[in-house]
């Protein structure tokens, strides 16, 4: 096939947070099913290198890419709606341009030449765009923000240079704005939209598109009155009103044929006839499950000003969507604070849920609901720090060990959960940023166990996912293994794995670094239900058609209570 190169610029209009990720995604979604391959680019013009320092209540989850980056959670929506593998490369951001030009420049790359925002500034911007987009037909390119910041001018100019090279009908701009309806008014407004538009021209830049975000459908007369004071089209003014589930943003766009329209905008044919049936179903079932099960969350990010929690965790909250879709199951998340757990909370709860998580706060509360969960036979699912407090809690009050992990208790005589040495070594240089185990590890699987079963559908795909040496580990024949990403400092201790073992909990899944001894990545007390824990983020590899299995399971799991 000939190398093509057609780009997809998403800019926000009016304000932020009106679902430029999601809307990014869905595009890129469409353009799959008419036959292309499709990759998505997210630029955030802030200065920090990557997500990888940022609070969780600064700027929601932190999503980790298969080749370990830690990057914008938009990144995760691109990878749920588009299914492949999207590297850290595709998170461009303000840091990482100046940190590469005055790198150059120390080296004396410019060869004495002044080093200036134009042309340096916009080249570099280009440059990683492109080197992202090889190898793919279209390339979606998100631009965080709003149009008119002053941040994303460099980006902007960017892509207008793009488009002076490789032609117009190779780069297509979509403007995303929001339609207020004033309540006093009780109408709703487009003169933000019309203001998004100047502004975007101030920069040379004509939308192709216009994508009306609003709680309510686009008229035909709005559409008009846009066309009149904006010079565009009406037929290129998309209606997106607010929706139930965020699956249903393609299926909409595709009432309004935005496909055909951005493949008319790009002078490209359609090479295959959408097919939307198993995508449509799913949606479906999320709409009208049949039945509900109620899942408590152990977190630790509530209250904290007005940010809302479910942004923390919102691979998980997907997670739980996607393997309730595949059951026609409703997933009611409870968001229980760690600090305040109560047993009358718990004992409402169909299934308990402890996610990963940093430090000491909330710690005692997670482990009351592991507890309560492992006595009360409840199913559980617990998730990196969750993992490593269902292995405290069943070393401290089944194998009565005075048990901890050193990342709160950093003398304890028991460390069941303890640092490897050499991350010992990066911590005590301070190197935070970048330090821990991050990324997609190859996990083999014990035959027989229940996490072997679960996983059933994934091996062929897992293992067909090319890892470098030190992710897939050392080989060893004739076991399955499995693919999920990771983010954390601490490990089972394998000092005490033995011990566990022999105590009852059954590892069934492990990686085998190069060098150095087996890392636990998965256990499962088989008296129970359902009580499977991982050192992985399994909600960080689920999607909408492959949900993750330990979500399925656990969910499956409670329905059959
Ligand atoms: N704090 C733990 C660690 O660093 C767990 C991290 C997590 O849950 N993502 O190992």
């Amino acid at each position: 096939m000939s190398s093509m190169e057609k780009y997809i610029v998403i800019i926000g209009g009016v304000i932020s947070g009106v679902g430029k990720g999601v809307a990014a995604a869905s595009i890129g979604k469409i353009f799959k099913e008419y036959g292309y391959s499709v990759t998505a680019i997210k630029i955030d013009p802030y200065i920090n290198y990557d997500a990888g320092t940022l609070r969780p209540t600064e700027h929601g989850e932190v999503w980790v890419t298969y080749d370990g980056g830690e990057i914008d959670q938009d990144l995760g929506n691109y990878e749920r709606f588009l299914e492949i593998p999207i590297p850290r490369r595709n998170n461009i951001t303000t840091g990482q341009i100046y940190s590469s030009i005055i790198e150059r420049e120390r080296r004396g790359k410019y060869l004495g030449e002044t080093v200036q925002f134009i042309p340096h500034v916009p080249d570099e911007i280009k440059k990683r765009i492109r080197e992202a987009g090889k190898g793919y037909d279209i390339s979606i390119i998100e631009i965080g923000g709003t149009v008119g910041d002053y941040e994303n001018i460099p980006f902007l100019f960017a892509v207008k240079g793009m488009e002076r090279e490789l032609g117009k009908e190779n780069v297509c701009y979509v403007l995303i704005t929001f339609l207020p309806v004033p309540d006093h008014i009780g109408e709703m407004k487009t003169k933000p939209t019309q203001q998004a538009i100047k502004l975007l021209q101030e920069n040379g830049i004509i939308p192709d598109i216009i994508l009306c975000r609003g709680h309510k459908p686009l008229d035909m007369i709005r559409k008009k009155k846009i066309e009149t004071y904006a010079n565009i089209k009406s037929e290129y003014v998309i209606s997106a009103p607010d929706i139930q589930v965020l699956y249903e943003v393609p299926l909409n766009f595709e009432k309004e044929k935005l496909g055909d329209k951005l493949l008319e905008k790009l002078e490209l044919p359609s090479r295959k006839m959408p097919d939307w049936k198993e995508w449509r179903r799913l949606v479906t079932r999320i709409k009208k499950p049949k039945g509900k099960v109620r899942i408590g969350i152990i977190g630790k990010y509530l209250k904290i000003g007005d940010y809302s929690l479910k942004d923390s965790y919102i691979s998980i909250n997907e997670a739980l969507i996607h393997a309730g879709a595949r059951l026609a199951t409703e997933v009611d998340i409870e968001w229980l604070n760690s600090d305040s757990i109560t047993s009358k909370q718990l004992s409402r709860l169909d299934g308990i849920l402890v996610p990963g998580g940093f430090g000491e706060k909330g710690i005692d509360g997670k482990i009351v609901a592991i507890r309560y969960a492992r006595e009360h036979d409840i199913p559980f699912l617990g998730l990196c720090l969750g993992m490593q407090l269902s292995v405290v809690e069943y070393a401290r009050n089944v194998l009565s060990m005075d048990a901890d992990s050193t990342e709160f208790n950093p003398h304890t005589k028991i460390p069941v959960v303890d640092i490897l040495p050499y991350q010992r070594e990066l911590l005590k240089e301070d190197r935070y940023g970048g330090t821990m185990r991050l990324g997609a590890y190859a996990a083999y699987i014990k035959e027989g166990s229940l996490v072997h079963k679960l996983y059933e559908r994934r091996f062929k795909r897992d293992m067909a996912i090319s890892l470098e040496p030190e992710r897939r580990g050392k080989v060893i024949p004739d076991i399955k293994y499995v693919v999920e990403k990771h983010r954390h400092r601490y490990e089972i201790s394998p000092d005490f794995v033995p011990t566990l073992e022999k105590g009852g909990m059954l590892f069934s899944g492990f990686h085998q670094p190069l060098n150095g001894p087996r890392l636990m990545e998965f256990v499962e007390l088989s008296d129970n239900r359902f009580f499977v824990a991982t050192q992985a983020h399994p909600e960080f590899t689920s999607s909408l058609t492959f949900p993750a299995p330990l979500f399925v399971g656990f969910i499956e799991a409670i329905g059959k209570s």
